[in-house]
């Protein structure tokens, strides 16, 4: 009888310590950008939470108590960094979340620097108003950066759930494979525009390490943050530049107003492209799902906007 107990007894603890186990990591991640990255790695060994949602806009994100709830439950948390997600830490502070926060831009090898506010070093520069300190923080507009972040949420997953480690790296390795080849893809559409056509507009600069990594120029009537109202001046220079002929599309992004940009091309006479996604992902049933999605979806789109397809 008592041979019996001891055994009821070890097998319940090995079964609730199975379960325990088996139950997803629970995983905080701010947007949706990251929000799919950290889902393509960790697949159903994570439950990932995503803050900033789908169409959404991290610059002007207010976190509600209801986030700090997400946040308090969480194993990890997952952010961009470079001064993208302002309202971060208050957020923990408020959750009273004493995990790991990982940054997923962490050891970024050659960050854009920009323009302090006041500054200005000729026309394209004047855009620029900047409130996040001196680092743009849209890296992840240059796939060679996300694969840094792969590296970077892989790792922290494996040290969190080491059981699940080599899940985790198998599946990041299959992911950076995909980005190499998408990088590849990327570099190939680009060049088939001759580099004087090279030339958009869309709502704010979200697309410095895209412009830098695949050398297509663009311009925007906003800064860095989507905060900042554009002047009338910079509007003015635009509309110029529209007319002129030197830029030849104009688009607008998933998660800003419209009004501007749409303004600026019923001026300029000019016919809208696209809509790139630039800080946000779509509903996983829309044109940019996943990662990858959002890079075909935004370079197609530019590649006919630049008028060649
Ligand atoms: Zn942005």
């Amino acid at each position: 009888m008592r041979r019996f107990l001891t055994l009821t007894v070890f097998g319940f603890s090995l079964l609730t310590s199975s379960l325990a186990l088996a139950a997803p990591l629970p995983v905080v991640t701010s947007f949706s950008i990251l929000g799919d990255l950290t889902q393509q790695i960790g697949g159903d060994k994570v439950a990932v939470t995503n803050l900033v949602d789908v169409d959404g806009d991290a610059h002007v994100f207010e976190p509600t108590p209801n986030d700090a709830k997400k946040v308090t439950h969480a194993a990890l948390v997952i952010m961009n960094g470079l001064g993208f997600e302002g309202w971060m830490e208050r957020l923990t502070k408020a959750a009273n979340y004493k995990g790991k926060v990982v940054v997923a831009s962490d050891g970024l090898k050659n960050p854009l620097e920009v323009e302090e506010e006041g500054e200005e070093h000729g026309h394209e520069e004047e855009h620029g108003h900047h409130h996040h300190g001196a680092q743009d923080p849209h890296a992840w507009q240059d796939i060679t950066n996300t694969r840094l972040y792969v590296k970077n949420i892989a790792a922290a997953l494996s040290k969190e759930d080491p059981s699940n480690a080599a899940y985790y790296q198998a599946n990041a390795t299959k992911l950076d494979a995909d980005l190499a080849a998408l990088d590849t893809w990327v570099k190939a559409q680009i060049e088939s525009v001759p580099a004087s056509k090279r030339a958009v507009i869309t709502s704010h600069d979200a697309f410095g390490y895209f412009a830098r990594a695949y050398g297509v120029k663009f311009l925007a009537p906003v800064g860095l943050n989507t905060e900042d109202e554009p002047s009338a001046k910079e509007m003015r220079l635009l509309i110029e530049q529209l007319k002129k002929g030197d830029v030849k599309a104009l688009f607008l992004e998933n998660m800003a107003n419209p009004a501007v940009v749409a303004q600026m091309g019923k001026e300029a006479k000019v016919v809208m492209g696209g809509k790139l996604y630039a800080d946000a992902l779509s509903a996983k049933d829309g044109v940019a799902g996943t990662y990858q999605q959002m890079f075909r979806h935004n370079v197609t789109e530019l590649v006919r906007g630049m008028g060649v397809k």
